[in-house]
């Protein structure tokens, strides 16, 4: 098994060397890059006053992306830290307060459409479903809504919900991805807290390692998916989590094992 994800992993590597190489995506990532990640508050903010709310900028950036915000749009308030000089002494600048800035959603402007790139759902059976999910150590349930999303590991119950409607090829793999993020993120002694956008770098490389280790090839599904949050900088990212993506791999490919007598009740 270990040789099987040494490999999975090469092959991960230059599977998203190859795609952040490709025009479609080095467009897409250049335009990401410049969508602002914003605060908890904010975000919160945004969704209260547009919920339907997708990408959000602020007016001089639309423009840069040869988009302008139609005449007569409200837009959303938001708060921008103040920061000023506040000692003689030291040169730096300390956060003085908060200002209201204003930003669109893309529905609020025109002009030059986005570049965007497709991300298919993976289709068909998975003989290693059942396997999976008789083998994860997670209670799992099955909903016909998730906001959107695949699936979804909740760290206080410790448990996974996955999307019902998903075939058995895509479930398989978000199963793998949710069971990563609890053994990765949301162990209830982990101390270390990752950004969002490396949480999701690891949980879906995991996914394909151990997809591909069991004879289901996820790439264009998972390529796609990690780039899109790791952006720019994705294979410095895998570099960095290298080590922890292929120890979650292995303790999911154990898990899945034939019991032993010893282990046996
Ligand atoms: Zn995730």
């Amino acid at each position: 098994m270990h040789d099987k994800v040494q490999e999975a992993m090469s092959r991960l590597e230059q599977g998203l060397e190859q795609l952040l190489s490709e025009d479609a995506w080095k467009r897409y990532l250049r335009c990401q890059a410049r969508f602002h990640t914003y605060s908890f508050q904010n975000t919160l903010l945004i969704s209260l006053q547009r919920p339907e709310a997708t990408r959000i900028a602020g007016f001089q950036t639309w423009k840069t992306m040869g988009r302008h915000v139609r005449k007569g749009e409200q837009g959303i308030m938001i708060l921008a830290p103040l920061l000023a000089k506040t000692s003689e002494t030291t040169p730096e600048r300390s956060l003085v307060g908060f200002r209201t800035v204003y930003v669109f959603d893309v529905s609020q402007t025109e002009g030059k459409p986005l570049p965007e790139v497709s991300v298919p759902r993976l289709e068909g059976d998975a003989a290693i479903w059942p396997r999976l999910r008789d083998a994860c150590p997670y209670p799992i349930t099955e909903t016909p809504d998730l906001h959107g999303a695949n699936g979804c590991f909740h760290g206080v119950q410790q448990s996974i919900s996955l999307l019902q409607s998903l075939e058995e090829q895509h479930k398989a793999k978000t199963l793998i991805h949710e069971w990563a993020h609890g053994l990765l993120h949301a162990a209830p002694d982990s101390e270390r807290v990752e950004a969002s956008e490396i949480q999701e770098l690891e949980a879906e490389s995991v996914a394909f390692v151990v997809s591909d280790a069991l004879g289901l090839d996820t790439s264009s599904y998972s390529f796609g998916y990690i780039a899109h949050w790791a952006g720019k900088d994705t294979n410095e990212h895998l570099k960095r989590s290298g080590g922890r993506i292929q120890k979650a791999a292995h303790r999911i490919l154990q898990s899945l094992q034939p019991m032993s007598s010893s282990q046996a009740s």
